[in-house]
């Protein structure tokens, strides 16, 4: 113990005594030294002076210690100072923080050493700065980290957040990343801070100003500018010295901005985008060394983004291709790709489909396995063009399936080159087009058929305008196609009494109703009138919607000439057959008058007989003459008012004894008043009831009735004998048609009846018709207006 304190006063004396010594030496070293004793700085060295940030000594001497010192250091400098203190030893070098009169932060590596300071202890400090080594140690390690994050994420956005949490708070409190496209305008902003509130603010505060030329710092100067910017230290005095700063001065008062810098992300010189640090905290004061720093971390993220875009675009080319692969397997159209020799590389799934080979079966094949041989120089000629590198488009020709089925194709080929531009193969699209083809022929099957046909073919859309006109139509109208195409039929072929008929007539087909056999009239080119049976029907496209008309006429102006011809000699002939038959009759009266009770009773049985055909011939002269009359719009009618069922009742009278089978019955159910004219109402009845009873020869039974139904007297008259087919049912009220059966044609007659009976119920506003059903019987009807 003593010889320990004797070593210890032997040192103090020493350092006393060579105090002026020391004083130079430590004048001299390149190490800051500093003396301090009871707390306070009682020496400094210029070197330590130009470390503080000092000019002079005297802005530090008689200053307190811990006024220099960084808080995270101030716990272990205090405790190094007490252990100095006590135990006299030297202090190993340790680091340590301290702050300067610029409140700059700076890493020293410290020795400390006890002693007397004149006649009081005291402790001297050597620093040695290391600031710039740990700085530089801390940015590559950060560098490293920062390279780390990029390569962490191909996608960029996901990096960009990643850096911005990383840069934040560790070297800014505040960043912002914007890049920008190729137009030079900004697509994307990134803003971090580690205060959400404040990023909130510095956002807005962004938006506010981002556009505002007056602003002399921040991205869109940065950008401009093309320069990196630092402001050291942000002060008030700076804010305002900038007057066009009114964004940095609220970004200070806000944000409580202390320093801030910009630098750009570039890739090859070429800048695209832009990054900004911003710090609030009073010892992060950005330097120059920091500048260079951020802008390393700049380009590195300049290198990522780079990155992220080279590989999306990379992996958008690669989903192409997929999307691609995806076409040629899931095609209608055969895609087969082969050598410049022929021989089949690929071979997709519609090829399969199309060919009956399968892919194993087709790869390493010869193209010609497809080909008929006649025309395989045809294949040789292509492939020829192929080398010489032309296309062939659509090109129709015959392949053959496995199965040996020649198919109609259209074949489209192209050579496939590689990236030198060389022909390395080629590629076949081959569509079947068989059906097509088919169709095709349909259609001109069709088409010739139309134009063959000696009726007049003809269609237009639902406004009338003429699309199509065949032969048969410029035979029958005299106007030749050229001429009609696009022209309105009304104001063709349509004479004036019948345009009223043509407009019903489209009005019809918009309905999708058919118009069969309409009787009508038609104008031809040089002006004559023809009569024409035209069927008109609506034309539909695929959707069955109606687009057109469609009609098929026939001229039947002969036909109807012949008609006109036949009735006139109808007419002349029943004319001329009325007058010996009036007279026959009368004579017939006479001698059968004359005959007396012993006169020869064959003689009166002839007599009787001659009479009863002679009724007939009367009766079908009358027919004939009412079917001339009828024709000729002749038919009189006297009208007046009877009952119907006393009506009916005389007519049952009247045949009754001539029926010598059948029984009539006749069950009246109301008792009607119509007008009309008696004699014909008379015909009527007269005409069903016979018909009845000579078309069910195999029956005895006839069923008359009469009754009302809504306002109208309908008249039945029914028999259970041959009846008449469902086809046939219509045309028996035709004129002169009778069923041409072979049963029916053994019973006599000629087909007027029902015609004339027909008309007259017409002409009194009536209706007729049939109920029957073969070899069951039939019911006839008619109505008449009450
Ligand atoms: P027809 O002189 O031939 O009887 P109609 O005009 O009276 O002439 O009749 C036309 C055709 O209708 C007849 O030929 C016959 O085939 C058919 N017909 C008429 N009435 C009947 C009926 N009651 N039963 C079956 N067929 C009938």
């Amino acid at each position: 113990m003593q010889r320990k304190s004797q070593k210890m006063s032997n040192l103090k004396d020493m350092l006393e005594e060579n105090e002026v010594f020391y004083r130079h030496l430590v004048e001299l070293t390149p190490d800051a030294i500093v003396i301090h004793s009871e707390g306070k700085v009682v020496f400094i060295n210029p070197i330590a002076l130009k470390l503080i940030g000092a000019k002079d000594a005297k802005e530090v001497v008689g200053r307190s210690v811990m006024d220099f010192i960084h808080p995270d250091s101030i716990p272990l400098i205090q405790e190094r100072i007490k252990k100095l203190l006590a135990k006299q030893k030297i202090a190993p070098y340790v680091e340590e923080k301290f702050i300067t009169l610029k409140e700059e932060i700076i890493i020293a590596e410290t020795k400390a050493v006890p002693f007397i300071y004149h006649g009081k202890p005291a402790i001297l400090a050597i620093l040695h700065d290391i600031t710039k080594r740990k700085k530089n140690e801390e940015r590559q390690a950060y560098l490293t980290k920062v390279s780390k994050l990029l390569s962490s994420s191909i996608e960029y956005k996901t990096t960009l957040e990643n850096i911005s949490k990383s840069i934040v708070p560790t070297i800014a409190d505040y960043i912002r990343i914007v890049l920008i496209d190729e137009n030079k305008s900004v697509s994307e902003i990134f803003t971090y801070h580690k205060n959400l509130k404040k990023l909130e603010y510095a956002k807005e505060l962004y938006q506010a100003y981002k556009n505002r030329s007056e602003v002399a710092y921040g991205i869109r100067h940065l950008l401009s500018s093309g320069k990196p910017e630092i402001i050291e230290k942000v002060t008030p005095q700076i804010a305002t010295r900038y007057k066009k700063s009114i964004y940095l001065q609220e970004l200070m008062a806000t944000l409580g901005l202390t320093s801030y810098m910009g630098v750009h992300l570039k890739i090859q010189g070429k800048i695209i985008g832009a990054l900004t640090f911003s710090s609030i905290q009073k010892e992060r004061m950005y330097t120059k060394e920091d500048l260079l720093f951020a802008e390393e971390i700049g380009q590195r993220i300049a290198y990522a983004i780079e990155n992220a875009r080279l590989y999306s675009q990379a992996q958008k080319s690669l989903e192409a291709e997929e999307r691609l692969a995806a076409i040629v397997s899931f095609s209608d159209d055969a895609i087969i790709s082969k050598t410049p020799e022929g021989i089949i590389t690929s071979w997709n799934n519609a090829a399969e489909r199309m060919f009956g080979y399968t892919t194993k079966e087709a790869i390493g094949k010869s193209i010609f396995i497809l080909i008929p041989k006649n025309l395989w120089g045809e294949e040789r000629k292509i492939i020829k063009r192929i080398k010489k590198g032309l296309h062939i488009e659509h090109y129709e020709t015959v392949r053959l399936r496995k199965d040996g089925k020649p198919i109609s194709v259209s074949v489209s080929i192209s050579a496939i080159k590689n990236s030198k531009g060389e022909i390395i193969g080629a590629s076949n699209i081959t569509r079947n087009i068989t059906e097509k083809k088919k169709v095709e022929n349909e259609l001109a099957h069709l088409a010739s058929l139309v134009e063959s046909s000696s009726d007049a073919i003809w269609s237009g859309t639902l406004e009338g305008e003429i699309i199509s006109w065949n032969k048969g139509a410029e035979k029958m109208f005299g106007f030749a196609k050229d001429e009609v195409i696009g022209q309105k039929i009304r104001d063709i072929v349509i004479p004036h009494n019948k345009k009223k008929e043509m407009a019903v007539t489209i009005e019809k087909i918009r309905q999708g109703k058919q118009i069969q056999s309409l009787e009508t009239e038609r104008l031809t080119k040089d002006g004559r009138k023809i009569d024409v049976s035209i069927t008109i029907s609506p034309l539909k496209d695929a959707q069955g919607e109606i687009i057109g008309i469609s009609a098929i006429g026939r001229n039947i102006t002969e036909q109807k000439e012949q008609e006109k011809l036949k009735d006139e000699f109808i007419s002349m002939a029943s004319h001329e057959l009325k007058t010996p038959i009036t007279s026959l009759k009368m004579f017939l009266d006479i001698l059968e008058r004359s005959l007396s009770e012993t006169s020869h009773k064959e003689v009166v049985t002839y007599v009787s007989r001659i009479k009863d055909q002679a009724n007939k011939i009367k009766d079908l002269v009358n027919d004939l003459l009412d079917i001339s009359r009828i024709g000729a719009g002749k038919l009189h009618f006297t009208i007046e008012k009877f009952r119907l069922e006393e009506l009916i009742k005389d007519t049952i009278e009247g045949i009754q004894p001539a029926a010598k089978k059948h029984t009539l019955l006749f069950a009246p159910s109301a008792s009607l008043e119509v007008a009309g004219d008696r004699f014909r109402i008379y015909q009527v009845i007269t005409n069903l009831i016979n018909n009845a009873i000579k078309y069910s020869p195999n029956s005895n039974k006839v069923f008359i009735t009469v009754e009302e139904i809504e306002g109208k007297a309908i008249v039945s008259v029914q028999d259970f004998g041959i009846g008449i087919a469902k086809d046939k049912q219509k045309k028996i009220f035709d004129k002169l048609y009778q069923v041409t059966d072979p049963q029916v044609k053994t019973f006599p007659g000629l087909g007027m009846g029902l015609y004339i009976s027909n008309e007259i119920i017409k002409r009194h506003k009536g209706e007729m018709w049939v109920k029957s059903e073969k070899g069951k019987g039939s019911i006839f009807f008619f109505s008449l207006p009450l």
